[in-house]
C-alpha cells in the first residue's frame, strides 16, 4: 500500500505501517504529559491487538491457501492485503470471521489473566488504571466492532458472501454497500454527539463501501479482458547491445514511448528516451534499461492481476509477452482509459 513502510515480517508476512498511523500519538496522549508513558504502553499493546486480529486473518487464509500479500496498520485498524480472497464468497466469509474471532479469543484470554490476578473487569473501560482490564476490553471492542455488518468491516464481508449465495457477487455487493452506507451514516449521526472517533470511522465506511461496489462492478465489466487486449503490439523491441549514441534519435523521435530491450530473444528490460540521460559513453541499452521491470503475460487477466502488478510496480509501462516471445507494451495511460470505458459499461 502506498504511503506505508514496512516494520516486521511476521512468519513471512510483511507488516506494514501508514503514516497516518504516525498521529495516532498525538490523539491518544491526551492532557497531561505524566500520562505519556501509559498511554504509549497501551498504544503499543493495542498496536499488538490490531496485528493479532490481522495475523488471524492472514493465517488462516494461508491456510485455505491463499497468498497473503501484506498486514497495513491504520489508525483505524488494519488491512490484510489477500489478493484471491474475493474470488470465493466462502473462503471471504471463513477469513473475515477468524479475525474478530481471534480478538475475541484474546479478549477472553486478557479478562482470564485479570481475574486470576484480582483485577475488577467492571465496570467497563478503556481508560482506567489497569492495563490488563484496559486491553482485554480494548480487544471484545474491537472484535465486536469488526462483526458490524458495514462493508468493508469483516461483518460486511461476511454479510456479502450470506448475500451472494443467493445473488451475483456485484449485486450481492450493492446491497451490502447499501446496509454499509445506512449504517455508516447511523454511526456519524451518532458519532457527532457521541465520539467524534466513530463519527470519523462512519466517513472511512461510507467512502470504502463505495469503493467496494466501484470495485466489483469493475472486476465484472472486465471478465475476459486481457493484456493483449489492451497492450500496444510490438515484436521487435530493441537489442541490449545497441550502443546508446546509435538508438538515441530514434529513441528522442517517441518521446511517450517505452522499448522492450531484448537479448538472445528474451526480455530483459525496457527503455525510454528518458533513461538515456544517464548514459556514459560507450553505453549499451543494456546499461541504461530498466531491468526491473516486471514481465507481463499476453493472456493475463487485465484486472485484477495486470493492473495490480502495473501500480505496484510503479513505472509507466510494462514489458509483455507471449509464450515468452516479446509481444508489446502494455502503457499505465491505456489500462486507465480502457478501464473507464469498462467500467462505463
Ligand atoms: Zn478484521
Amino acid at each position: 500500500m502506498r504511503g506505508s513502510v514496512q516494520i516486521v515480517r511476521v512468519a513471512g508476512i510483511p507488516v506494514r505501517l501508514h503514516w497516518s498511523m504516525l498521529a495516532l500519538p498525538l490523539l491518544a496522549i491526551g492532557p497531561g504529559l505524566s500520562r505519556l508513558a501509559s498511554s504509549a504502553c497501551f498504544l503499543a499493546a493495542l498496536f499488538a491487538s490490531v496485528l493479532a486480529h490481522e495475523l488471524g486473518h492472514s493465517l488462516y487464509a494461508r491456510r485455505r491457501g491463499l497468498e497473503v500479500r501484506e498486514i497495513v496498520l491504520l489508525p483505524f485498524g488494519g488491512i490484510s492485503v489477500i489478493p484471491r480472497l474475493e474470488g470465493s464468497a466462502s473462503d471471504e466469509m471463513a477469513v473475515a470471521l477468524v479475525g474478530p474471532l481471534t480478538s475475541c479469543a484474546l479478549a477472553l484470554g486478557l479478562a482470564a489473566l485479570a481475574w486470576a490476578s484480582g483485577i475488577a473487569l467492571w465496570p467497563p473501560t478503556l481508560l482506567g488504571r489497569s492495563l490488563l482490564a484496559r486491553l482485554a476490553w480494548a480487544n471484545l471492542l474491537l472484535g465486536a466492532f469488526n462483526l458490524v455488518p458495514a462493508l468493508p468491516l469483516d461483518g460486511g464481508r461476511v454479510l456479502r458472501g450470506l448475500l451472494a449465495r443467493s445473488a451475483d457477487r456485484v449485486s450481492a455487493t450493492a446491497r451490502a454497500a447499501r446496509v454499509a452506507r445506512a449504517l455508516a451514516l447511523v454511526m456519524i449521526l451518532g458519532g457527532l454527539l457521541l465520539d467524534l472517533w466513530v463519527a470519523l470511522l462512519g466517513v472511512v465506511v461510507l467512502l470504502a463501501a463505495g469503493a467496494e461496489e466501484h470495485g466489483a462492478a469493475l472486476s465484472v465489466a472486465c471478465t475476459g479482458v486481457r493484456v493483449r487486449d489492451v497492450m500496444v503490439e510490438d515484436g521487435h523491441g530493441l537489442g541490449a547491445d545497441e550502443p546508446v549514441a546509435q538508438v538515441a534519435s530514434f529513441l528522442g523521435a517517441f518521446p511517450g514511448r517505452s522499448f522492450p530491450v531484448v537479448e538472445g530473444g528474451r526480455v530483459v528490460g525496457i527503455v525510454c528516451s528518458a533513461d538515456l540521460g544517464r548514459a556514459g559513453p560507450g553505453a549499451t541499452l543494456a546499461d541504461v534499461a530498466d531491468a526491473g521491470a516486471p514481465v507481463l503475460d499476453a493472456g493475463a487477466e487485465l484486472f485484477p492481476d495486470a493492473v495490480d502488478q502495473l501500480l505496484r510496480s510503479r513505472r509507466r509501462a510494462l514489458p509483455v509477452v507471449s509464450e515468452g516471445k516479446l509481444a508489446g507494451v502494455l502503457y499505465r495511460a491505456d489500462v486507465e482509459a480502457a478501464l473507464r470505458r469498462l467500467a462505463q459499461g
